[in-house]
């Protein structure tokens, strides 16, 4: 095994996305008078997937995302939608506070920061990810942050691994190496673009047309895989 880059997601797979979320949610929609449930919070969620899937499909623009999650929330929940931006703006504010890591994704980077290039692709907006990777502690251990809003592609379409090539300037694909949470989004990326991947979590991989190279349950299982 040659791999020289790796290539970490951000979201669930580096950053524990899912309490940024939670914490930003419920702070944002207290203030607009939502009661916030649990209920409430599963049901933001798999709206959110979904909207990020269809993006991820080319189905909708980010815009439309970004623009579309609370009026449903607000119509859903009885409250009224207080206009364009106030929602949005407070949610992003309070999402890029959210730097909490996974377990041991410090203690990883820092292990293979030096004997690999460390790359971070993430699918988000640059303002929040770019402070959230700051503030957590990790950029130590980084080379670079490919932010989909900046990228000018999502992942999974194989023009974001074109960028990531084109920056790198190594053409050899098989010196990369995509690590990430996403079926859909990472996973995806490395089957679009010829790329090996690691799957980490449980994520369900029946029914896709496609399979990870690897599958790791905790980050840290990664050095077994490089180690080979
Ligand atoms: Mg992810």
């Amino acid at each position: 095994m040659a791999y020289k880059y790796l290539l970490f997601d951000c979201d669930r797979t580096l950053l524990d996305f899912n309490k940024a979320m939670v914490n930003a949610l419920k702070l944002m929609l207290t203030k607009y008078g939502f009661t916030v449930t649990d209920e409430m919070i599963s049901f933001y969620n798999s709206l959110n997937e979904s909207l990020w899937k269809q993006l991820e499909e080319g189905l909708i623009t980010k815009e439309q995302l970004v623009h579309t999650r609370f009026p449903v929330m607000c119509s859903r929940y009885g409250v009224p939608y207080p206009g364009k931006e106030k929602m949005e703006t407070d949610y992003f504010v309070s999402l890029a506070e959210g730097h909490d890591i996974m377990e041991g994704a410090d203690e990883v980077l820092k292990n293979l920061y030096g004997r690999y290039g460390i790359l971070v692709i993430t699918n988000g907006f640059v303002e929040v990810q770019k402070k959230r990777m700051s503030e957590s502690g990790l950029m130590p251990y980084v080379d670079y942050v490919f932010i989909s809003e900046a990228v000018g592609v999502s992942k999974p379409d194989p023009k974001f691994m074109d960028a990531v090539i084109a920056h790198i300037g190594d053409e050899d694909k098989s010196h990369y190496l995509i690590i990430g949470d996403s079926m859909n989004a990472d996973i995806a990326l490395g089957n679009n673009s010829g790329v090996d991947t690691v799957l980490v979590g449980s994520a369900e991989i029946k029914g896709y047309d496609f399979q990870p190279t690897y599958r790791i349950e905790t980050l840290k299982e990664i050095e077994k895989i490089l180690e080979g």
